[in-house]
């Protein structure tokens, strides 16, 4: 396969997404985060327009990170004169102009020959500033081929050095992406980039296909942040180019530290159950899984802990006990707490019964593992009242 790269939009298409408000000290720390994974770019906005974001470029001109930075405008001449009046350091910049007839029509209220005028005119501008230029075709998806060839050929022309695909709503399905991809990479002379939201849950796999049908750029955010339904996840790239491409240039044994580090700055909180870096990669509470996992974590793991820099502690820490615990977990448990009872003792039994009881009843949490001492305890107590363990007992 091609080289890839990647360009990181969580400081500038995350930070779109409503209810997300970074310090500047935080953005600052999620582009030091990022270089040290290896991520080859950094969008952040404009700084003509957002004041956090003239501070931040100012920040990063002071540790390097100016070399990473793709500053993203609006593909007009004004807007980059805006940036270069900063005197800020950046290599880079986006310019961005939507290509698709409706948002040409409705919103632009430009013809398709003076988007491409337009567009060529910030181009040349930002080249004899020699600055690197991803043209943005915003909504690409929709936009006529043929037009997108004639504005793609019209910018390379003018001196843009690749073309950002953009899947603006995340309606694209992989093997279309692959599809349309491939098709324009025979066409276009530039690097394609391809950026793609998340609305309908396939920016991952879109990203994917664009990869292995000629994109050499591709766009992803940290926790998925961006608008509506998210934008394609760095962390689910990342690692699926590591196992799946053999891409070994990022270093993902640090994408949990990001992650959470981005989670708690945030303020968005996911879900256990999140691919690569939720907590429920490494725990088990089916008797099945969980019984599997006692002799071997490979039998249910496949994206093991420490790949990603989770600290997964002990095989106790593996094991939840709850609604489908089984009877291997109840023996393991009780074994960690110097209790041994083989798995046949009428008494594993009784426990069992009392847990899936309880969820019966309505309960809403996991068992701790003293719980489970508990009713050890509570079912093998001489001279005890006889609990009641069953419903036929009420
Ligand atoms: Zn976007």
């Amino acid at each position: 396969m091609h080289d890839v790269y990647i360009c990181d939009t969580t400081l500038r298409d995350g930070r779109q997404m409503p209810g997300v408000y970074f310090t500047l000290y935080e953005c600052v720390e999620i582009a030091k985060r990022l270089d040290e994974i290896g991520i080859d770019q950094i969008e952040v906005f404009c700084p003509g327009y957002v004041l956090k974001d003239y501070f931040l470029i100012r920040e990063l001109n002071k540790i390097g990170l100016d070399k990473k930075l793709l500053v993203w405008h609006r593909g007009l001449k004004v807007d980059l004169e805006k940036s270069l009046n900063t005197k800020l350091k950046f290599g880079a910049v986006a310019l961005s102009i939507a290509t698709e007839k409706h948002h040409r029509e409705q919103k632009l209220q430009m013809t398709k020959e003076q988007i491409i005028e337009n567009m060529c005119e910030a181009v040349s501008f930002a080249k004899e500033h020699d600055l690197y230029v991803s043209v943005n075709a915003e909504k690409s998806v929709g936009t006529e081929p043929e037009y997108l060839i004639d504005f793609a050929d019209a910018v390379t022309e003018a001196g843009a050095d690749r073309i950002r695909y953009c899947d603006t709503l995340g309606e694209l399905i992989p093997h279309e992406t692959y599809n349309i991809i491939s098709k324009l990479a025979k066409r276009i002379k530039v690097d394609i980039e391809f950026h793609g939201h998340d609305d309908m849950g396939l920016g991952v796999g879109n990203t994917l296909e664009a990869y292995r049908a000629g994109a050499k750029w591709l766009d992803t955010s940290v926790c998925r942040l961006g608008e509506r339904g998210g934008f394609t996840s760095l962390e689910q790239v990342l690692y699926n180019l590591y196992k799946h491409f053999n891409i070994k240039k990022y270093d993902v044994s640090k994408l949990a530290e990001l992650a959470t580090f981005v989670q708690n700055v945030s303020g968005i909180d996911p879900p256990p159950n999140t691919p690569i870096t939720g907590l429920n990669i490494y725990r088990h509470e089916s008797g099945i899984h969980a019984h599997g996992v006692l002799r071997d974590v490979n039998l249910y793991e496949k994206v093991r802990a420490a790949e990603v820099g989770i600290k997964e502690g002990s095989m106790r820490d593996k094991i939840v006990i709850g609604e489908t615990t089984g009877r291997e977990s109840i023996v393991f448990i009780l074994k960690e707490f110097g209790i041994n009872v083989e798995k046949t003792d009428p008494v594993i039994s009784k426990i069992l019964n009392k847990i899936q009881e309880q969820y019966l009843f309505g309960r809403k949490t996991s068992v701790a593992h003293e719980e489970l001492v508990e009713l050890y305890q509570l079912f093998t107590a001489k001279n005890r009242v006889k609990p009641v363990t069953t419903l036929a007992e009420f």
